[in-house]
């Protein structure tokens, strides 16, 4: 009945709070980046506000409003620019957008039932507008509900986090991307391709599905990849100080470019058992017999290790430059012919 997709847990939660006489005040939504936790998060303000007696209708004046983000009681707050000044981002949620979000919390909600605010990348909220939140949180006015949304749950307050009623959201199988995308008219050929290439991550798959430079970025550094393998040390280690670069500005493009290491090594491992119907870069099935024919199953195996150990490493904090070369001089070699 939910307009989500998969999910099946995290909408019955849901129905289930919903369902009771007063629902949360505040909802956690957790999930990797892509995963789906906005349109979630739109889609309970739908409930919240719907008019219909089997909310959410998705056609009412409310959940279309809603679904075209101008309905005046629904307002997602995530990071904005720093003064008009484009070149320098903010990096945090401030306390003066949690203090504007306090006083708009305090009216009775304008054109709905419920005013709902919705908290993009919560973990990026500063200390200081933690706590403000925290506050309203623990004391919320009447008929108003929060939903956070965080890709990094150990970075919120933890008294933040045991406020919230919380929801995972997680990566469906790629059969689910593969037919929602169907559904959506995407033909047949490149709704396998990007069902295969989402890692589970139907935002994302839908996003690529109308932005061609989605899939070639991704494209692209999984051939980088490739090259890599191919290539000898100090093009490895070349690669591993970049990487650790890309560590240092931006944690999640980091790990995205890791995730797609291990896509590679995983089909290489699935080529080698002769189980190519998982295989994630379908566009590549040649190169990847050809890769797995040249190493040893046992060396693949252990590096897939390597790099899951490698991520732990990275999310405790040790040196990027180090974890990254390590892993860079532990790909296995290919043998050819
Ligand atoms: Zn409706």
């Amino acid at each position: 009945m939910w307009p989500v997709i998969g999910q099946r847990k995290a909408v019955s939660l849901i129905e289930k709070s919903f369902g009771q006489s007063a629902a949360a005040h505040a909802y956690l939504l957790v999930g990797p980046r892509h995963v789906g936790k906005m349109t979630f998060a739109i889609t309970m303000a739908q409930a919240l506000n719907c008019s219909s007696a089997t909310p959410p209708c998705g056609e009412c004046p409310a959940c279309q409003r809603i679904a075209g983000r101008n309905f005046s009681d629904v307002q997602v707050v995530g990071l904005q620019k720093a003064g008009g000044d484009e070149t320098r981002p903010k990096t945090e949620i401030s306390i003066e957008q949690v203090r504007e979000l306090q006083h708009t919390a305090s009216l009775a909600p304008f054109e709905g039932r419920c005013r709902v605010f919705i908290l993009d990348q919560a973990e990026l909220l500063s200390r200081e507008a933690a706590n403000a939140l925290l506050k309203t949180i623990e004391e919320p006015p009447a008929g108003v509900v929060f939903i956070l949304l965080t890709a990094n749950e150990e970075a919120l307050l933890p008294t933040v986090v045991s406020r919230c009623q919380r929801l995972e959201l997680r990566p469906l199988p790629a059969g689910e991307v593969e037919q929602a995308l169907l559904a959506k008219e995407i033909e047949p050929d490149r709704a396998k391709l990007l069902g295969r290439l989402a890692r589970g991550l139907v935002g994302w798959a839908l996003d690529a599905a109308s932005d061609e430079s989605l899939v070639s970025d991704s494209l692209t550094l999984r051939d980088r990849l490739i090259g890599v393998v191919r290539d000898g040390l100090m093009a490895r280690l070349d690669y591993a100080a970049e990487l650790a670069g890309i560590f240092g500005r931006d944690r999640q493009k980091a790990s995205e470019i890791l995730e797609i290491w291990r896509d590679w090594w995983r089909d290489l491992m699935l080529a080698k058992l002769g189980i190519s119907e998982s295989i994630i870069n379908v566009d590549r099935l040649a190169e990847i017999n050809e890769m797995a024919s040249g190493m040893k199953l046992e060396n693949i195996r252990k590096f897939i290790g390597d790099i899951e150990r490698a991520e732990a490493e990275l999310r405790q904090n040790a040196s990027p430059r180090l974890v990254l070369e390590v892993l860079a001089l532990n790909i296995p070699e290919v043998k050819n012919g």
